[in-house]
Order: structure tokens, then sequence, then C-alpha cells
């Protein structure tokens, strides 16, 4: 089984302005809650975790803050801060820098994330490379490697060893720079439900509803659990949201377009799954009823008209889908050369695959009401000839563009987004329930 990746949860809510420990005593409880009442010490640890949550949360928000800062920010008094963050600091999650230079009187050291602290190891299985990383509590990559392998033609033990492979040297790596990884998150190339079984997989033969997770955990040779298993869109929409450089955009769908076109859709800070996990299939919204028979049964889907096979065969470049990562000298890399110098069959292919793109996205906006559209993966880098189809696409159907129009923006990540964001995913499970995942922090006084 495997726990989701969420964002950081109930920091508005609960206990501002109690002192840790301290909480507001029975009075102030619901008639319910004082027959069922919890003991006191069950409700202190229910406190406390909570506001080392909090309080883990505004150092991560950057800013350097001292405690004093930090008290004033969450309502907590100083002397409850200072506990909280000595039990952060004593689990290897914050620590104290230097002062800051030019402040006047006796400055409060700086509180940060410890870089030094838990990490989280990332595996990506792809169509055609296996990748894995490590990234720190910082959102910093520390190691990360890729091995190019033809995954349509192995068996799959074969891959899972070669996934295993990397890794465990990725893993060995961040061990040799002082990291101790706390989790594995697993990015998959299909559809993965709730229950972390990869339910259909086009590219990949006979990985059709494996559970991916207990598959591979037994050749990670107990390196940590693993917390998380996803789909690659969904994991590159997350990534994009933790490390995409700017912490304000909380509303957006990220569309990565790489043998398939999946669609992550970010709605207050959350990635929005769907009841069964499967939301974002934005590859099988029909955009040409009638149009060319898709691999999942139906006709017209946007695959068949802005997937990456169906440009190549438009641009009239051999079609041989591979991604760019796993094989940079592929056909990929053919459609844009013949882009750049301006061939015009290619630049054919790539309007029309924006034109389709946008008239999905509209639709998805005009439903989900995101204000940034992000294009990521291969998408972002056919950006230079996708970008204007789709915001014209946009701007005629979007309900609303008039006043406030839909933003596009281009991904910095690249095609690494999704191992990154397996990665991410365990340290942001860390920073969003620390006592969760070191429960001893709870005993501290
Ligand atoms: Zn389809």
């Amino acid at each position: 089984m495997s726990a989701r990746p969420s964002e950081r949860a109930g920091r508005t809510t609960g206990s501002h302005g109690h002192g840790d420990g301290s909480a507001a005593g029975p009075a102030h409880a619901a008639p319910h809650r004082l027959r069922h009442a919890p003991s006191q010490p069950a409700r202190a640890k229910q406190l406390r975790r909570h506001n080392l949550a909090l309080v883990l949360g505004e150092v991560a928000a950057g800013g350097r803050p001292t405690r004093a800062q930090v008290a004033a920010r969450t309502g907590l008094t100083k002397a409850t801060v200072s506990t909280l963050v000595d039990a952060l600091a004593a689990h290897g999650l914050v620590l104290e820098g230097d002062p800051d230079r030019g402040l006047v009187g006796r400055p409060g050291l700086p509180l940060v994330l410890d870089p030094g602290g838990p990490a989280g190891l990332g595996v990506e299985v792809n169509v055609d490379y296996v990748s894995a990383c490590v990234v720190d509590l910082t959102g910093t990559v520390r190691t990360a490697r890729l091995v190019p392998c033809d995954n349509r033609h192995l068996e799959r033990l074969a891959v899972l060893d070669a996934a295993a492979r990397v890794a465990r040297r990725c893993a060995a790596e961040a061990r040799r720079a002082g990291l101790t990884v706390a989790g594995v998150g697993i990015a998959l190339p299909g559809l993965v439900g709730l229950d972390g079984i990869l339910h259909r997989a086009p590219n990949l033969p006979g990985w059709d509803g494996l559970d991916v997770a207990p598959a591979l955990a037994p050749l990670l040779e107990a390196l940590s659990p693993v917390v998380a298993s996803d789909n690659e869109a969904n994991l590159a929409a997350l990534a994009e949201r933790w490390y995409g450089g700017d912490p304000s955009n909380r509303d957006f769908v990220h569309v990565s377009g790489e043998i398939g076109v999946g669609a992550g859709i970010v709605v207050g800070g959350a990635l929005w799954r769907g009841a069964r996990g499967l939301g974002g299939e934005l590859g099988h919204v029909t955009v040409a009823p009638g149009g060319d028979r898709c691999g999942c049964g139906a006709r017209g889907c946007l695959e068949q008209l802005a997937g990456q096979e169906a440009i190549l065969r438009a641009a009239g470049v051999s079609v041989r889908a591979a991604t760019a990562l796993g094989t940079p000298d592929g056909s990929v890399q053919e459609l844009l050369r013949r882009a750049r110098v301006g061939d015009q069959r290619t630049l054919a292919a790539l309007a029309r695959a924006g034109t389709a793109l946008g008239v999905a996205l509209a639709g998805l906006v005009n439903v989900v009401d995101v204000p940034v559209v992000v294009l990521g993966g291969l998408y972002a880098e056919l950006a230079p000839w996708l970008a204007d189809p789709v915001r014209a696409e946009l701007e005629a159907r979007v309900v609303g563009f008039a006043w406030s129009p839909t933003e596009l923006r281009v991904s910095r990540l690249g095609g690494h987004a999704a191992v990154r964001g397996a990665a991410g995913a365990v340290v942001q499970a860390i920073l969003a329930d620390p006592a969760g995942s070191y429960p001893a922090m709870l005993d501290a006084s």
C-alpha cells in the first residue's frame, strides 16, 4: 500500500494562540467532546504534533525567521516555539544559521531547513529509461542518475531490477554526503489508482495491474519505506508546485506531453486526483469526435492530435516515440531541428497540435477554473511553437478570459520533473507532519 503525497494541511485551523501542551480546558469543548474527551496526555500530544508542523511550516516558507518571528507569526509563545524548534533540530529538520548582519542589538538566530537532514529518494520507470534522484529537505537535488534502457522490450523484473540498481547507487551517494534517505517515491508512466496499483501502462507490456511499490521494495534492499507511488504527470505537477520557483502558484494545471499526454491539476496547493486517482487524463479528452482511434478505444482523443507520435507522424519524422531523456538523439530531436529551421510541414504539425491542446485545456480551465496553465515535459521544449496556438484557443474559449486571462507558463524543471516530484513527495510528507515521521518528537517535553 502506498500513502499519497499531499500538501501541508491544517495550518490555518486549530490551536493558534495556545501554547504547546497547554490546551484550552474542557470548558471550551463541545458537549459531545466532553463525553468522549480523550485523556489529557493524548490531547497534549495532538496539539504538539500540530504545532510542530506549524513551526516547521514557518521555517519551510523561507525568509530565515528567528524563533521570536515564528512565535509572532504563529501566535505560539516564544518558550513553546523554542521547545518545538529544539525537537525539530534534534531530528535534523531545522538548523540555526549565522546571525544576519546589519541588525541592531542582539539578533536572534535565523532558522532554516537542515540540508543535511532526512532526504527523499525518487525512482522513475519510464518507457526508455530508469532514473533516480535524491532531494534534501530544502528541495535541492543532491544526486541524480539516469540509465537509458528500452523497457518496452524487457522483462518486467529486469526493469524493476535496473530501477532498483540506479536507486541504490543514488542512495549510496547520498549516504556518503551524510544524508539519510527517509523514504522512496516512485513515478510511473501510466494510470495509477489511489491504491498505488498501476492499472494501465500502455507502453510497458506486462505491467498492467502491478502494485509496483511492494514489487520494487525488496529489490531496494531495505533502503527505506516506499511512501508514494504515482503517475508521472501527477508527480511532475507536484514538482512544479514545490520546486517550480513560484510558491504563490497554488492553482494551475500542468500538462506534460512525453509519449502520452498527462495533466496534473493542482487546486488550493494540493493535487486533485479524482475519486479513484485517475483524474487529469487530458490525453483522452475528445477534441475530434469521429477522429482517429486511440489506444484507449475511443476516437478523436487529444493524444491522437497532440501526443508525440501524432506530432511526429504529421511532421513526417520517423515515428519512434521515445522520451527526450531516454533517447536524446531520437525523433524528438529531429522534430526540434526541423522546427528551428522553419520546416513548413513540421510547423503545421505543431500548430495543429497546439490548437488541439488549447481546445482541451480551455475545456479543463472552464471546468476547474484555474488561472494558470503550465506546459511541461516535451511541451516545454515545444513551447516556442505551441504557445501561440494554445493561447489563442484559451483566449477564444475560456469564460472570463476577457477580465481574467488564463496565464500560460513554461516549466523550467525539464524532463526530470516527475522523478523530482517522487523524491519531493517524501520530504514534503515530513514537512507536513514531522511527528508522523518521527513520533519520538511527541515524547520530548
Ligand atoms: Zn484515448
